[in-house]
């Protein structure tokens, strides 16, 4: 049995994109894939099927396990894709698509937020007297840079404006330190990732209790 190579991958690639159904039923007895896929050419396709098919002759996908076809395809210099998100064929041809929207909300929410920066920027009695009042610890999830990362994370925390119009350009804001709290990187992103803001109050309920409970909040 020889073992698969770039080209026997490739021609393994184009069998399955010419139908994907007979494809999967042939080498995984029908079973798609759970969580790992190969990514080429901006298209998905099964990983361990794609791996059974690259053998000569052939394989199954019983004959071997996920990891080994993750290493063998990844050492054949393949993009290997882990997402247990996505759950069917259907799907996995709109990863793309998928990419795309969670790359355009990355953009937006890196936007409001640079945004509220630029006013911080202006205002550096604000930030000071916010990190006076409220220390550097996330005051919706606990978390402290510090205590996570050490040095590099000792007096690290991002300063937040409660006013959500701050998201706009060019207003200037009320100093009032009242207005102004602390956020961990993750919660600062999720209070932004609706438009207008959540409130405190909004974010701390988003939390699930799984979470407060691992992480001893609340
Ligand atoms: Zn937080
Ligand atoms: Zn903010």
């Amino acid at each position: 049995m020889r073992e698969p190579n770039r080209n026997s991958v490739i021609r393994a690639i184009n069998e399955c994109a010419g139908d994907v159904e007979s494809f999967i039923n042939r080498y995984a007895s029908g079973r798609n894939p759970k969580a790992h896929y190969l990514r080429h050419e901006g298209k998905l396709y099964p990983l361990k099927a794609i791996w059974a098919a690259a053998h000569n002759p052939s394989i199954h996908t019983r004959n071997f396990k996920t990891d080994v076809a993750i290493r063998g395809l990844s050492n054949l210099g393949f993009e290997v894709i882990s997402d247990d998100k996505i759950n069917n064929i259907q799907e996995m041809h709109n990863y793309d698509d998928k990419l795309d929207e969670l790359l355009s909300a990355n953009f937006i929410e890196g936007e409001r937020i640079l945004r509220e920066v630029m006013l911080f920027k202006r205002n550096r009695e604000l930030v000071r007297r916010a990190i006076n009042k409220h220390g550097t610890t996330c005051v919706v999830c606990g978390f402290n840079f510090g205590d996570a990362y050490g040095d590099l994370g000792v007096d690290y925390i991002e300063v937040h404006h409660i006013s959500p119009l701050c998201e706009s350009d060019g207003i200037d804001f009320n100093n009032n330190v009242d207005d102004v709290t602390v956020l961990c990187a993750n919660c600062h992103r999720m209070i932004h990732h609706k438009r207008p803001a959540l409130t405190l109050e909004e974010l701390r309920n988003a939390l699930t209790s799984s979470y407060r409970r691992r992480r001893r909040v609340l």
